[in-house]
């Protein structure tokens, strides 16, 4: 009996248990859905511009094995029961999300298929462990990271990746569907046609060149990535806080979208030998962990302070100055260096994002959420758990976060990570001549400030 593979955030054919399920059962069709959902914010422009591609190209390699990928817009609570009936299939297989209006739409469309005797069925695949495995002993969620880091490595072991389904078929008489986007499978070009309907590309202007450079979204280009894992873990634990140097693994934005799983990137990275770069690197793959399960147990975790204290904090409003830090015109090297960088790329260093986010909520004292949403619109790898989770964490109104009081020196840093000042030329050209821009606020006075503004709220709420 054919089955219906919901796509999410999961947009592979390696390892993953949902597609896998469906595929051991007989002839699967795959469906997209472009939902809009209450309480969840659209995708951001570097998103959409990445999902248009991934797509693309997962409805490329669902073609070679015969499988239709069905994309359709609107809700899914009245789309897949819909699918169903057109295509006469007996089921429906989808990789779990975690957070809650998502989660939501999800029990609820799963209770409207099994009442009407279709099997619906949900799998892990995004994480390496889910939510409420990870508790304390009182069973209580973590809110501290090194203790849910050690719970994490205590529990069962992230399991060995599973390849691609063998046999992967599609049904042989393709999908009776009825509506008008459901007959677009049929040719392959229709996926494309429907994705450039859809508009999600920029045209006027088009932004996307340095994505285009930097990135191949999709499986095919996550696991490129994954196998030039061996090329940076040995020397990881240096190389990552150096912004000139490519240290890092450029995963974000593949595990975002779920082209890799992060069990085999977990199981890869412990093929590859042991050290202190090892290491380092899967607690990172944990951080992304922890950001999810907090988001899991803080639905707010974009819009509300972890911390309440900081709701009567004193934050600026200032347009121009947030406009001079988004496009990197604050005259301070290392902030425009990594501003101009995520314009460009889409991505961000995570050391000079550290710098950016305390140096926007704490010399120019903007709120948290000017800078989290503009990360939202301009990072290939945004997601609703590592983007908000990452701020309050910076701004210190995050639970475990860095402090407050913590402000970072953008000038000490660059001395710090990037001495040559090689990342930083490469982004500011003009740095040097009289073109540059001259800062925009002193460094010394506006920490002082923010330190002012900080005991105001501690003083008020007695810690
Ligand atoms: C203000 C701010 C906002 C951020 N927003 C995001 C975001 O929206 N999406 C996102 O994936 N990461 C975010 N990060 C975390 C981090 O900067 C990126 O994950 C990292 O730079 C991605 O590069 P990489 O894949 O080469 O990472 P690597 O160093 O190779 O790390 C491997 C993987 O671990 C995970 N990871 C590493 N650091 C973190 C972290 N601090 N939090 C969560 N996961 C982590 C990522 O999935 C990453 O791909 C943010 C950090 C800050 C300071």
């Amino acid at each position: 009996m054919t089955g219906i593979w919901w796509v999410r955030d999961d947009l592979r054919l390696h390892d993953n248990p949902a597609l896998t399920a469906a595929a051991d059962e007989g002839p699967v069709i795959a469906v997209h859905i472009d939902e809009q959902i209450e309480g969840v914010r659209p995708l951001g422009g570097a998103t959409r511009w990445w999902l248009h591609h991934s797509l693309s190209r997962l409805g490329e390699q669902l073609r070679e094995h015969g499988v239709p990928l069905v994309l359709v817009s609107g809700d899914p609570e009245q789309l897949i029961p819909q699918l169903v009936r057109d295509s006469g299939a007996d089921s429906v297989r989808w990789s779990r999300r975690y957070h809650a209006p998502r989660r939501a739409v999800d029990a609820r469309v799963k209770s409207a298929l099994r009442e009407a005797g279709v099997r619906a069925e949900s799998f892990e695949g995004y994480l390496l462990h889910e939510p409420w495995t990870i508790t304390t002993q009182a069973g209580s969620p973590y809110k501290v990271y090194s203790a849910f880091a050690r719970a994490c490595r205590a529990a069962a072991p992230p399991r060995p990746g599973i390849g691609i389904p063998s046999p992967l078929t599609g049904p042989a008489d393709g999908v009776r569907a009825g509506g008008h986007e459901m007959h677009a499978w049929r040719g392959g070009a229709h996926v494309e046609q429907i994705l450039d309907h859809r508009a999600w590309l920029p045209t006027a202007p088009d932004w996307a060149g340095g994505l285009r450079q930097t990135w191949t979204p999709g499986e095919a280009g996550a696991r490129r990535k994954l196998d030039a894992l061996e090329d940076v873990l040995d020397d990881y634990a240096e190389d990552r806080e150096r912004p000139a140097v490519a240290g890092t693994s450029s995963l974000s934005p593949h595990l975002r979208f779920g082209e890799i799983s992060p069990h085999e990137v977990w199981q890869r990275s412990l093929e590859l030998g042991r050290g202190t770069g090892h290491d380092t690197f899967r607690a990172e793959l944990l951080w992304r962990e922890f950001a999810w399960h907090r988001l899991f147990q803080l639905p707010d975790l974009a819009h509300r302070n972890v911390r309440a204290q900081f709701d009567a904090f004193a934050w600026r409003e200032d347009t121009e100055e947030l406009h001079a830090w988004q496009h990197g015109r604050t005259g301070i090297d290392l902030v425009d260096a990594g501003m101009r960088q995520l314009w460009r790329t889409g991505w961000m260093h995570n050391r000079v994002r550290l710098v950016v986010g305390s140096f926007l909520t704490k010399n120019l004292r903007l709120h948290w959420r000017c800078g989290e949403q503009w990360f939202w619109d301009t990072l290939v790898d945004a997601d609703e758990a590592s983007n908000p989770f990452n701020w309050q964490w910076v701004a210190g109104t995050g639970d475990d976060a860095a402090p407050y009081f913590r402000v970072f020196n953008p000038e000490r840093q660059q001395e710090r990570f990037d001495p040559e000042g090689r990342y930083v030329r490469q982004w500011v050209p003009e740095i040097g001549t009289s073109d540059r821009d001259a800062p925009i606020v002193d460094l010394s006075a506006s920490r002082r400030d923010a330190l002012a503004a900080y005991e105001d709220v501690r003083g008020a709420s007695g810690r």
